[in-house]
């Protein structure tokens, strides 16, 4: 197999999925194994270990990493099935599209949500946080960076405005589009939980949830006054079965997905060879060149400034009087993916590309160069 290449395709820069690195495609391809099997157990305890160490937490503070067949969007239900009572409130930080998606799923459970909704491509003021902290919500989410408005959120600081106001309100973090591409500090900030997927920053093919919850969230479900209202992602039936994983112990639920833990495994051992901080920064100076690049065009972007803009993406409006029809297609010709609009009040206006994983670290496969240059030709101005 050390012969293997990638089918020929065209380079994948939406925000998610994105391009896979060989090693990562040839894990996804391990032979039959059982999720039981000696060879599979260590495997996937290291992952989990190694989840909890890009989000700079440790096992000590009590935090609970929960792997689950299922895309990001899970972890939505998994706060709404093991966090949420009926009429219990919540305070849903909206930056775009993913924030209207998260609160709809939690009232499917029965929370009662009040939305702070920032304008379109800002994040909401201290002001409105606080003001909606006065009632002590049971949990605030955070959308980190919405990848509809390519906005990041200073889930930090907004954590710190949490411990002061509502000390007891758990902070829930949609991590999915920024884990392993932004700063996270689980414990330095208090977070509850932390929400992804294996396809965005993580740089693993689609079909994992990927959660870390603290231990106060673990406990807030052993004193619920009403049973789980779920099952398979009922965190008492999981959470025993990651444990023993974790611990080197055969354990079985459900069937996890084997071949992509085998997968998740790599790109995380890759992961943790350098400091955390230091992909962190290597996203942070590709965001600058696509930015930097894209702004010498002339073009603008959808966040209101650089500073709540994201590292691992950017959404960046079309020139006036062109739109996605004129320039996607275009792009595709050349090879290039990116992504139109998705956030619904400016639909039409701008585009997205993703640049995490290997195309931010790895810098030299060229995909950012290709992605500036092609949109160049496109626009007429090469
Ligand atoms: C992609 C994304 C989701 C949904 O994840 P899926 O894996 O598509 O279910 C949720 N929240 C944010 C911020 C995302 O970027």
């Amino acid at each position: 197999m050390s012969e293997f290449h990638q089918a020929a395709h065209k380079l994948l820069v939406i925000p998610g999925p994105i391009e896979f690195s060989d090693p990562v495609l040839l894990a996804n391809a391990t032979p039959g194994t059982a999720h039981t099997s000696p060879a599979f157990i260590p495997i996937f305890g290291a992952t989990l270990s190694m989840l909890r160490e890009i989000l700079l937490s440790t096992k000590e503070s009590g935090s609970q990493p929960i792997l689950i067949a299922g895309s990001g969007t899970m972890g939505w239900d998994a706060v709404g099935v093991n966090l949420v009572e009926r009429g219990d409130e919540v305070v849903v930080l909206n930056t775009g599209y993913f924030g209207d998606s998260f609160a709809d799923c939690l009232e499917a459970y029965g929370a009662k949500v009040t939305q702070v909704k920032a304008e379109v491509g800002g994040v909401p003021t201290d002001q409105a946080i606080i003001d909606a902290l006065a009632s002590h919500p049971k949990i605030i989410t955070i959308t980190h960076v919405d990848t509809s408005t390519g906005v990041l959120s200073p889930a930090g600081h907004i954590s710190q405005l949490v411990k002061k106001h509502s000390p007891d309100t758990l902070i829930v973090l949609d991590a999915v589009c920024s884990v392993a591409s932004e700063e996270i500090k689980f414990d330095e900030w208090g977070l509850d939980m932390v929400i992804s997927a294996t396809q965005k920053g993580l740089g693993v093919p689609p079909g994992l949830s990927v959660v870390l919850a603290s231990k106060r969230a673990v406990e807030t479900v052993e004193k619920r006054k009403t049973p789980v209202q779920g099952y398979y992602i009922s965190w008492n039936k999981w959470i025993p079965i990651m444990k023993n994983y974790e611990a080197g112990k055969p354990s079985y639920f459900a069937t996890p997905p084997v071949q992509l833990v085998y997968a998740l495994h790599t790109s995380l051992k890759a992961i943790t060879s350098a400091p955390i901080s230091d992909r962190v920064e290597d996203h942070k100076a590709a965001s600058k060149y696509v930015k930097d690049s894209l702004a010498e065009l002339g073009l603008d972007f959808v966040p209101k400034s650089r500073d709540i803009a994201a590292n691992g993406m950017t959404a960046v409006r079309f020139p006036k009087g062109l739109q996605a029809s004129d320039v996607l297609p275009k792009l595709a010709e050349r090879d290039i993916v990116v992504a139109a609009g998705l956030h619904k009040a400016i639909v039409t206006e701008y585009f997205r590309i993703g640049h995490m994983g290997v195309t931010a670290v790895n810098r030299e496969r060229g995909d950012l160069e290709k992605v500036i240059n092609g949109i160049k030709e496109v626009l007429g101005k090469a």
